[in-house]
């Protein structure tokens, strides 16, 4: 039977986020058009970062068609065609555990097959078997042709926003309660259907991990390779460039390996698929988040063993406090509570942890995962603030959804939301925000 937009169970939004239809309509075109000229502006072919043009030349080249022709590269989108399929392909093949997610207001539970890690192990070895057979300089396609991967991506993302958003009026679709304004240019955006599907893929959590962020991974192998290949060996990789790479790849691989962890985070239990998430893991992550490991391969930078180690030191510290919050609020949502910590029972039934991290503020994880970003970023050193890019906009970003998480939880929980606030005042930094 169908679940039409407007019944009890997919009832019509009535509050906008993003500052509604115009806020969605700027960030959908605004985004992809930042990611280009965030490449732009930190790139050998124009000269650097930030790059040496002159506005005259800027705007000979946007007048010319031939500029926007050359954003695409059919081997490159060849390529990225295929790593897509390899990503499906690795779905359906691989071993993996059955998952449930948490519970939807259909009073059903979806099943997950959780296979992330092998996939990205997979490609990590095909990877060394063409570094091992061919040398550094054998994978260094993904630096050198960056923009035409990043093409073929957004038109991925696109066409698959446009499928899900077209597919979500048919009868039978369990809809968010963030999405179904009836607006269209804010419901294709924000995403209309929670959970679409072709076949047995789940859509929006296929992409939350695999195809987006083992890419941002496979880039920085990139960077170091094209890094190797220019110095002559892996033994005069700068460590500044080590480092950058090793964070993000670890970082990637860590999401990987506790690939449950996100069937509690908003993306999945709340948030529709819709361009909004469709670019965001296509697109924004791998493409911009990678900036940093991209500078280091044309300015160099030698960082030392002391900031080496107070990096390394600060980026430790993040991830511990990003995957300690985590996992005690993951386990706490399965039914575990290995460290007893205090809880606040709701009158919804479920329960807000009071002690451990979520004591100290009301997303520790945020605090965690900015920490981290901040030491992707200091091994660039201090001659661009465009390097810095991600942890800005981290920072705007997690702030924005922290505010975004907050409403919905205090529309959730209500009065008991306010207690927990009483109890745990902080947002994001304990003591500071
Ligand atoms: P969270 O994992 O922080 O989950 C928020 C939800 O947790 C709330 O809606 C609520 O849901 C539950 N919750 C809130 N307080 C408590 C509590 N005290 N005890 C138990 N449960 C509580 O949300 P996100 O999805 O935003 O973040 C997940 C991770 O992903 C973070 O580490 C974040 O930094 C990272 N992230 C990274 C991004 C990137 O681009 N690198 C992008 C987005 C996120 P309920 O009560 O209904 O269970």
């Amino acid at each position: 039977m169908g679940t039409p937009a407007g019944t009890d169970l997919n009832p019509r939004t009535t509050k906008y986020e993003f500052y509604g239809p115009p806020g969605a309509l700027f960030v959908t075109v605004a985004t992809p058009f930042f990611t280009y000229l965030l490449y732009f502006s930190c790139s050998e072919e124009t000269g650097g970062c930030p790059p040496e043009v002159d506005l005259e030349h800027v705007l000979g080249a946007l007048k010319d068609p031939h500029f926007y022709l050359n954003l695409w590269d059919a081997e490159a989108a060849k390529w990225y065609f295929a790593w897509f399929a390899f990503c499906v392909a690795a779905w359906a093949i691989l071993p993996a555990r059955v998952v449930e997610g948490t519970l939807m207001r259909d009073g059903l539970k979806k099943k997950y097959k959780t296979n992330a890690f092998s996939t990205c192990i997979l490609a990590f070895c095909i990877v060394a078997g063409i570094i091992y057979q061919q040398g550094p300089e054998g994978f260094t396609i993904l630096y050198r042709k960056l923009l035409g991967f990043m093409t073929a991506a957004l038109a991925v993302s696109t066409v698959q926003a446009v499928h899900v958003y077209a597919s979500s009026f048919q009868p039978g679709k369990l809809l968010t309660l963030n999405g179904n304004t009836g607006n269209p240019i804010y419901d294709f955006f924000i995403g209309r259907e929670l959970n679409p599907t072709i076949g047995s893929l789940d859509l929006k959590y296929f992409n939350e991990l695999r195809p987006g962020l083992i890419l941002w991974a496979l880039i920085c192998i990139s960077t170091l390779c094209e890094q190797a290949t220019r110095r002559g060996g892996w033994a005069n990789v700068t460590d500044s460039m080590w480092l950058t790479a090793f964070f993000q790849i670890f970082y990637v691989v860590d999401s990987m390996y506790n690939e449950a962890a996100i069937f509690t985070i908003m993306d999945i239990t709340t948030d529709g698929f819709g361009f909004m998430l469709s670019f965001g893991d296509l697109v924004w992550v791998p493409f911009t988040y990678s900036l940093q490991a991209r500078y280091l391969v044309f300015e160099q930078v030698e960082l030392g063993l002391v900031y080496t180690a107070l990096i390394l030191g600060l980026n430790s510290l993040g991830y511990l406090i990003f995957r300690q919050a985590n996992s005690e609020k993951n386990d706490f949502r399965n039914g575990k509570n290995p460290r007893n910590l205090a809880y606040l029972t709701t009158k919804r039934g479920s329960k807000l942890l009071t002690s451990g991290w979520w004591g100290r503020s009301r997303h520790p994880n945020y605090f965690g995962d900015l920490l981290m970003a901040l030491a992707w970023s200091l091994p660039t050193g201090f001659e661009t603030p465009i390097t810095y890019f991600y942890v800005i906009f981290f920072t705007f970003f997690l702030i924005y959804r922290q505010e975004r998480d907050d409403a919905a939880c205090a529309e959730k929980y209500g009065d008991d939301w306010e207690t927990y606030k009483q109890i745990v005042p902080y947002r994001i930094v304990p003591y500071v925000y």
